[in-house]
Formats: structure tokens, sequence, C-alpha cells
């Protein structure tokens, strides 16, 4: 395969969800056309994309069709079978590399290749049996944190353990096996980053964002985060670290807790866009997306700057939908909407983003007041009926 990739080629995607809907509209706008490869009959991203090949991500003839279909290969879906990548890989450049989403779909492996790379995490402990999990609760002590290994996302897969009699339930509730022990990180905040790196090795990456979760759900970010500039200098370092670590050649996010004394902690990489970068679109010359398809596609990596900050708020589940109209009829709120057709508790259904001038992200009380209609000031507020 030729790189850069000419205009009017084929950009093949691994996964239909809404992220592979927001690089496809990316791609659309540097001349590329997306093919889809998903399991979902009406995908988010297959409804802007240029063709759709429906089947597993295990189906061999399927997946040799996909790639005759496409010039170079990239997901926004992890969880693609070790067999199924390396088949992909065989025949069509997969970019990133199927290293880097072995290393992020394995909690163990990937906590592994970070301590190994100088990278700090929580400390942790691998758990095949409930002996391990002893041992591993009396080295780490309690709180902590019990998850599954692999398929665990938004919370899924994962329990607190706050007390001895939880530890047996814990064990026998969590699914598949081996599960991993996480020493409990009281932090102050979350925060990411998001970075590109080229196959010259040449990187941008965006500033640390904090997020804020709802139920294990990412619900609010704030662009930049309310770090100090040492702690977001730290946080882009180890981004760094991370892909090029990796010989990453795509996009990767690191999530990570900062804590009460200032320390940068990874949770957890993935090699793809994500939740966290959405406010991209619409406060960057750049978006994530972009710097995804530049990044696959061979394309130079302009810098990751944006020219305003930002908040975004996820569109969760049957109730935040409901807001929709008053979403439009607020100025200033630019909505995004994936296209999905049901609204299942607990889905991400699409974001609205809020721009500032660049430094003016506003306190607390200010990004409450800046997404209404979902934070409605209580009805009695100023009025006394005595
Ligand atoms: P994860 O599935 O690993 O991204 O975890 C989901 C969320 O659970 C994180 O965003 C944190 O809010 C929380 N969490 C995960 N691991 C830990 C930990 N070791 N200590 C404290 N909170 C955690």
């Amino acid at each position: 395969m030729m790189f850069p990739l000419p205009p009017n080629s084929t950009i093949g995607l691994v996964g239909g969800g809404q992220l592979g809907r927001m690089s496809a509209i990316a791609a659309a706008r540097l001349g590329y056309r997306c093919h889809i490869l998903t399991r979902e009959v009406d995908s988010p991203a297959a409804q802007v994309s240029h063709a759709v090949t429906i089947s597993d991500y295990e189906d061999p003839v399927s997946l040799r069709a996909f790639a005759a279909a496409v010039d170079v290969i990239s997901f926004e879906f992890e969880n693609v079978s070790a067999e199924g990548l390396d088949l992909l890989a065989s025949l069509k450049p997969v970019r990133p590399a199927p290293t880097a989403l072995r290393v992020s779909q394995d909690r163990v492996a990937e906590k592994s290749f970070l301590n190994q790379a100088g990278v700090a995490t929580a400390p942790w402990a691998c758990v095949a049996g409930l002996d391990d999990l002893r041992a591993a609760v009396s080295t780490l002590g309690l709180p902590a944190v019990l998850k599954t290994t692999r398929l665990g996302y938004d919370g899924k897969g994962q329990r607190v353990l706050r007390d001895p009699s939880e530890v047996e339930p814990a064990f026998a509730a969590l699914e598949p096996k081996p599960l991993i022990l996480e020493g409990f990180v009281d932090f102050a905040c979350e925060i990411s980053v998001v970075i590109a790196r080229g196959a010259d090795g040449a990187v941008s990456a965006f500033d640390a964002v904090e997020n804020r979760h709802r139920g294990h759900i990412l619900d609010v970010t704030l662009a930049p985060a309310r770090i100090a500039p040492e702690i977001a200098g730290v946080a882009s370092s180890i981004a760094r670290r991370v892909v090029d670590g990796l010989e990453l050649v795509g996009l990767l996010a690191v999530e990570m807790f900062v804590d009460a004394e200032g320390r940068v902690l990874v949770n957890e990489i993935a090699p793809r866009p994500h939740n966290s970068g959405h406010w991209t679109i619409d406060a960057c010359p750049a978006s994530q997306f972009e710097l995804h398809i530049r990044s696959i596609a061979g394309l130079p990596l302009p810098p990751a700057a944006r020219h305003s900050d930002a908040v975004m708020k996820n569109l969760v589940g049957p109730e935040d939908v409901t807001l929709w109209p008053e979403i439009l009829a607020t100025p200033g709120l630019i909505p995004h909407l994936y296209g999905k057709t049901e609204a299942r508790p607990g889905r991400k259904m699409g974001h609205v983003t809020r721009l500032f001038p660049l430094g003016a992200l506003p306190g607390e009380f200010g990004v409450e007041a800046a997404l209404r209609p979902f934070f409605k000031p209580p009805a009695s507020a100023g009025l006394s009926e005595a």
C-alpha cells in the first residue's frame, strides 16, 4: 500500500459505533471513503459511510472480503479476536498494529507494559483463583478494585471491595476469569490525554482534559483540565512515553488519575478515538478524529491545538434524549446525535459541546449554567410562596 493514502482511497474501520461514525465524517472531509465492518444492521458508522460489511469479527470469509475492499484498516472497537486481527493484518496494513490492541485488551498485559515503560499505575496483582485474591488483598489492603482483565468497559466487570466479607462473592460474580486486583486510588480528579503518532514517530497531543463520570459512564469533560501546569506536563509526557513504547501509528487515549499529592497514575489506555476527545470536533482546527485518520493514512499531523476552551456533556439513555428539543433551542450548545434508534439506559446517544474563549473556562456554577437544559435550577429557586 502506498502511503500517504491518495484521495478516494478506502479506509476500513472495524466497529460500527459513534467513534467510527465521527472518524468516517472526518475521513470524508479529507476525501476518503470508509467501509465499516460491524455486526449491527443499522449502525451509527455505516449510516455515514461508503460501504458496510455486516458480520461478526471472527468469520474468515467476511474478514477477507472486507480486507479486499479497503486500502488500510483501523478500528474503533477493541474487542476484536486475536485470530481475526492476525488475519486482517496478513491481508492489509492494520493501524494501529495488532500489538497495541493486544496490550489494551488485557488489563494485565496493559499494566505490565506500562510499568515496564516506567509509567506509574495503581499497585495491582493478577488473580486467577481465590487464594491469589486473598493474598492480593493482604498485600494491597482494602478498599481495592477487583476487575475482569478483558471485556470490561464503562465500569462493567468490576467491583469495589471495602470489607473482607465482599471478597468471595465478588470473585464468584466477576467473569470471565482471570481477574486483576488494583489498589483503590483516592483520586482528586480523573484526566485523559489524546495523542496521535505518525509512522515517522512525530506526535501531536491535545492538552489534558478533566473527566467526570456518572454511574461509571463519562458524563462531562472539561477542556482543559483544571490542574497545575506541571501536572499537565507530566500527563503529556506519560502519553508520549506510551505511544513511543508501543511504536504506535494511530491515535491513543490515556486515562489517568491525579491523586491528592499530585501524582499521576495511569488507569487505562485505548488505541482509538476516545469519548473524552469529542470536544475537539468543535474546539480545534483538527479534531481527534481528523488526527486518527491522518495518522493511519500517513498524512502530516497538524498540532493538536485548540482555538477555544470547551465543556462536553454526554447524552446518555432515554432521559437525556428527551432533552433534545431543548438542546436544539439553546443558543451556543453544539449538538451531536449518533443515529441510534433505541435509547437504552446507559447507552451513549449523543453529546453536546459548549465553547468558551481560550483561557475562559468557567467555574463550577458557570459550567452548570452553560449546560442548561441539563442542570435546571430547582423549581422553587428565588420564589417564596409564604
Ligand atoms: P475502568 O473500567 O478501569 O475505566 O474504571 C472505570 C472507573 O472506575 C474509573 O474511571 C474510575 O472512576 C473508577 N476506578 C477504576 N479503577 C479504580 C481504582 N483503582 N481506584 C479508584 N477508582 C477506580
